[in-house]
């Protein structure tokens, strides 16, 4: 959900930040401001970034950039000098404007061009430099997006980029009675779902709502998610990861399915009867995972090599026991016709928020911050479920999923 603020690019970005903290000086500290301010900042900080031309060229854009680096260091460099006072400091723009210097700006010792006598070395001068992946920028999650909501941050998901928040959903789903939003959650928009499963199980459990199936997109299902579920008593229900290894994508291929796992010796055996060569932990994207190998010897000469391993030996990657099997356990379950008419009662939840954001504006924030936007949700869940709670006294039935005319046609049985 996008945030109440307008979107800025990244020097957008910095340049607003260095505007909103002289707007705020100039109202707390009039006299310390016109002492220290550059008079220069006036033309350069009067306006909207957005209604400055951006200099055309990449040379030109980084110099404009660095040239408002400059500005913003000499500002925090008086705000810090031995006599400044120090209450500067901690009004909220000037925290923000030194958060987001450091996120977008570094400082780089360069020489200067030698001097007038042969051989006398350049003096080295610190300058301030436009920050670029090769200098390394923050991730979303920290990175401020705008400075007059510090709490929204960049987010992308597929080929939708937005700065704002999420908004998570859970509502029942049960036969006979009305389908009501049991739990709400707001987080930083770059926060991948199945990282907030565990937060709304708690808050569920805490509410005594905890469901004993969930179904959930496959956003939230991930092998560990599966088993701190199903620890926890609930079954989660939805698609789980593919193996995108060519092996699995080409259906040819062996996958791991295709081995045998002796866990408790450490060893596997492949399609073609040889054991793996070694099994040894391994750190996987944050993960304890294991490495199992396979011999050269074996594999060069293998007929089957084709179907295994493009490389001079096949290599496993295995998670945990418990989350491997779990997941494989998952897997099975989707490829059997129940799992499908079990989880079409997800489907629900997609209306649940095609009307939140039509009837309710579920879809842009009218607040800032997370805290008020989050408020904003539960209001947005309370009068949904009183619009439901009205309809299901009425006794007016659910809408059904809607559906193409021409889809609905070719779906009819056909009559002999
Ligand atoms: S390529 Fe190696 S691991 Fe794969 S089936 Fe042949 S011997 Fe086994």
């Amino acid at each position: 959900m996008l945030g109440v603020v307008r979107s800025l690019n990244r020097l957008e970005c910095v340049t607003e930040t260095l505007r909103a903290a002289l707007n705020a000086l100039a109202s707390a500290a009039p006299e310390w401001l016109r002492m220290h301010a550059d008079p220069a900042w006036v033309e350069r900080y009067d306006r909207r970034a957005s209604d400055y031309d951006v200099p055309q060229g990449e040379a030109k854009r980084r110099a404009h950039a660095e040239q408002i680096g400059r500005d913003g260091h000499q500002l925090l460099a008086a705000i810090t000098a031995p006599g400044a006072p120090t209450w500067l400091r901690e009004i909220p723009a000037v925290e923000l404007l030194r958060q987001v210097w450091l996120q977008n700006f570094c400082l780089v010792d360069k020489a200067l061009p030698a001097g007038p006598e042969a051989g006398e070395p350049g003096e080295a001068a610190r300058l301030v430099q436009w920050r670029t992946n090769q200098e390394g920028l923050a991730p979303s999650l920290l990175m401020a997006a705008s400075p007059y909501d510090p709490e929204v941050h960049y987010a992308k998901k597929r080929s939708t980029t937005w700065i704002g928040y999420k908004v998570h959903l859970t509502e029942t789903c049960d036969e006979g009675g009305p389908h009501l939003i049991t739990h709400v959650e707001t987080t930083p928009a770059p926060v991948v779902d199945r990282d907030a499963l565990e937060d709304f199980h708690e808050a569920l459990e805490a509410k005594g709502l905890l469901p004993d199936t969930h179904l959930v997109d496959a956003g939230y299902v991930a092998a560990d998610q599966l088993v701190a579920s199903r620890k926890k008593g609930v079954r989660l229900l939805g698609p789980a990861p593919k193996d995108y290894q060519w092996q699995g994508q080409s259906g040819e291929g062996f996958t791991v399915q295709d081995f045998l796992l002796d866990w408790a010796r450490e060893v596997a055996t492949c399609p073609a009867g040889h054991q793996s060569k070694s099994w040894g932990p391994d750190y996987h994207q944050g993960r304890t995972a294991f490495k199992v190998r396979f011999s050269t010897t074996d594999c060069r000469p293998c007929p089957l090599k084709p179907q295994c391993t493009r490389s001079g030996r096949r290599l496993l990657t295995l998670r945990p026991r418990e989350e491997h099997e779990t997941l494989e356990a998952a897997r099975e379950r989707e490829a059997q016709p129940t799992f499908s008419k079990e989880y079409q009662q997800r489907a629900g939840i997609e209306g649940t928020i095609s009307a939140g954001v039509r009837t309710l504006h579920l879809r842009r924030s009218r607040y800032i911050g997370l805290a008020k936007t989050h408020l904003q949700h539960v209001l947005t869940a309370a009068a949904m479920n009183l619009i439901r709670l009205g309809a299901w006294f009425a006794g007016t039935p659910l809408a059904r999923t809607r559906q193409s005319a021409f889809t609905g046609l070719m779906t009819l049985p056909i009559s002999a």
